[in-house]
């Protein structure tokens, strides 16, 4: 059976956007959904619809590839591409006004056999599982052949895709509504379900496969795996403590895998983060479980590698058996772990998603001994949350989770019921020394910091390349190690660029070389060893985390410090 156009799905989203009555958009939407052929497309089309497909498949495709790939389609040079971005604002409508422009519609819709929504969902899938050596050319090339066969409406939509942003005033809440309408089922239920399984795509399909009485009894249920709750990242105690109105439950932040044992009658089952079984890596938590009290139960740990004296080890350690071969090799090589159970969302016929983590924990305790909980206490002041958070470094964790006791458990969902706190790493205080011109809305902002640090000598020879040419311009006083453009607000980087404007020495393309005056404070994921500047060194994932005004140039760290926090970071 063929499948219904991708063209037909875009002109919905077209008239979604331009209708403000919330009734008649769930209607529109519903009528399109039950008009679909089969249980795949209408998950396809439920992800494309709201942009769930971006948060399903991460393409990790950077901006400027990104960006380059559709100036290149788009025929008009990046100048003429930026201008009209300007204009719009939107990615996905931008390519539309320039192929348009172009008048390609016509030509593309005559040349090719217009492709179904199916056939886009793949193509986005299947760039997505490009990885290795070589993954982003790729990535690339089957884009842009693939986005040549498009009509600009459809371009518009799938580059909405591409990037996750589809603003047309249609999400989750108004498509569970709409799933409900066109399948006559609730939305109780359908919120249910997408809450257990995380993802609207699969509700629709379920829908469309098993019908609506099959959402009536969905819920957490043990042996079928459910996404595992996330947590959002927060930068202080401080910050945790007033998310959760000054008390929160931390517990030790375990570096491990995270694990789902599941528990029915006499089976036992283990279940990753990513839902896929591990039950035979793990026969001694296998082991385990079966001493737990309880006929029934789901519960959520981590799983951490620990040495012969019972020590944490790293976690590659734990992901080495996850792909082991299972065998005699697997029993041989049997690196010890030790389970930390922090959660329980089912237990004897009853599932607890919706009780309070408070009450979850009292359950939790019933089923599983004290040794194998995950470490918990209650804080209602900064002292008692920093002196578990040193406790917590101590015993080797990664930091604190910060849960906030009356929450429920909600599968897949990432947000500020969960906090994650991690130790602090080290920032280096550097200079700017040069900017480059953004791109997309950051086109007219000096957004994109090249950072230094002081030199203690060295450097001088002849430059190659644009960044030894700014050392050179200052006289070697300052050593490039790397660049970024994130961290800033929009209303800092507009600031920011006019600072920037008034200390410029020189223009070289798109680079506007400054006086060294600025300060900054940068975060970053690691130091290498990098050819790509001349000092040697280069900060991977750096990021701005404030300007230091209070801080001198001279003031800046040196070259020797980059050097030092990179043997660290080999080391450990
Ligand atoms: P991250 O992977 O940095 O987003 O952190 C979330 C992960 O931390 C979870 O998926 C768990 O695997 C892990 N984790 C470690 N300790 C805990 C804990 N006490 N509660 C919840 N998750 C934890």
């Amino acid at each position: 059976m063929a499948g219904t156009a991708f063209e037909e799905l875009c002109m919905l989203c077209e008239t979604l956007a331009k209708t403000p009555s919330r009734n008649a958009k769930i209607e529109l939407a519903a009528r399109f959904l039950s008009k679909l052929n089969s249980p795949s497309e209408v998950s396809d089309a439920v992800r494309l619809i709201i942009g769930e497909a971006s948060k399903d498949f991460t393409l990790n495709l950077g901006y400027s590839h990104l960006l380059k790939a559709l100036t290149n389609i788009t025929g008009v040079g990046e100048k003429g591409f930026l201008a009209e971005f300007g204009e719009t604002g939107d990615l996905g409508e931008t390519v539309r006004r320039l192929l348009e422009k172009g008048r390609r519609g016509v030509q593309q819709a005559l040349v090719f056999r217009r492709p179904t929504i199916g056939e886009v969902a793949g193509v986005l899938r299947e760039i997505a599982e490009i990885s290795g050596k070589g993954a982003m050319a790729k990535k690339l090339r089957i884009l842009e052949s693939y986005l040549k066969r498009l009509t600009p409406l459809e371009a518009k939509y799938f580059t909405k895709n591409l990037v996750g942003e589809i603003r047309h005033g249609f999400g989750e809440g108004l498509m569970e509504e709409a799933l409900a309408s066109a399948f006559q089922a609730s939305p109780e239920a359908v919120r249910n379900a997408h809450m257990v399984v995380g993802s609207l795509g699969r509700v629709g399909e379920i829908l469309k496969e098993q019908g609506a009485g099959s959402l009536q009894s969905f819920t957490v249920k043990p042996l079928t795996p459910i996404r595992p709750m996330l947590a959002e990242p927060a930068q202080t105690l401080r910050e945790a403590l007033e998310e959760h109105h000054g008390r929160t439950l931390l517990e030790y932040k375990l570096d491990g895998a995270r694990v789902q044992i599941h528990k029915h009658h006499s089976q036992i089952k283990i279940f990753s983060r990513r839902l896929t079984e591990v039950t035979k890596s793990l026969p001694e938590i296998v082991e385990l479980a079966e001493t737990f009290r309880g006929e029934d139960f789901v519960v959520d740990g981590e799983v951490v590698a620990v040495d012969q004296s019972g020590r944490v080890m790293p976690f590659q350690e734990v992901m080495k058996r996850y792909r082991r071969i299972i065998g005699v090799e697997e029993a041989l090589s049997r690196i010890p772990t030790r389970i930390f159970l922090f959660d329980i969302v089912y237990l004897n016929g009853e599932p607890l998603l919706k009780k309070p983590l408070t009450e979850r924990r009292q359950l939790l305790e019933k089923v599983a001994p004290y040794e194998f909980l995950t470490p918990q206490v209650e804080a209602s002041n900064l002292e008692e949350a920093e002196a578990f958070f040193e406790e917590a470094l101590k015993a080797g964790c990664e930091g604190v989770m910060a849960k906030r006791p009356s929450s429920p458990y909600s599968p897949g969902r990432r947000g500020k019921h969960w906090l994650k706190i991690k130790r602090q790493p080290e920032v280096l205080d550097l200079v700017i020394v040069a900017a480059q011109y953004g791109y997309g809305y950051r086109y007219r902002w000096l957004s994109d910091y090249y950072l230094a640090a002081l030199n203690g000598g060295g450097g001088g020879g002849r430059p190659e390349t644009l960044p030894d040419y700014i050392e050179a311009l200052h006289g070697w006083r300052f050593r490039v190690v790397g660049k970024t453009f994130k961290g800033l607000t929009n209303a800092e980087i507009e600031a920011l660029t006019e600072r920037l404007k008034g200390l410029a020495l020189e223009t070289v393309g798109r680079t506007v070389i400054v006086r060294p005056e600025i300060v900054v404070e940068v975060g970053f994921s690691n130091i290498q060893p990098s050819p790509q500047y001349s000092c040697g060194y280069a900060l991977r994932f750096a990021r701005i985390l404030r300007i230091r005004d209070d801080k001198k140039p001279e003031e800046a760290d040196s070259l020797d410090r980059v050097k030092q926090l990179a043997s660290k970071k080999l080391e450990g």
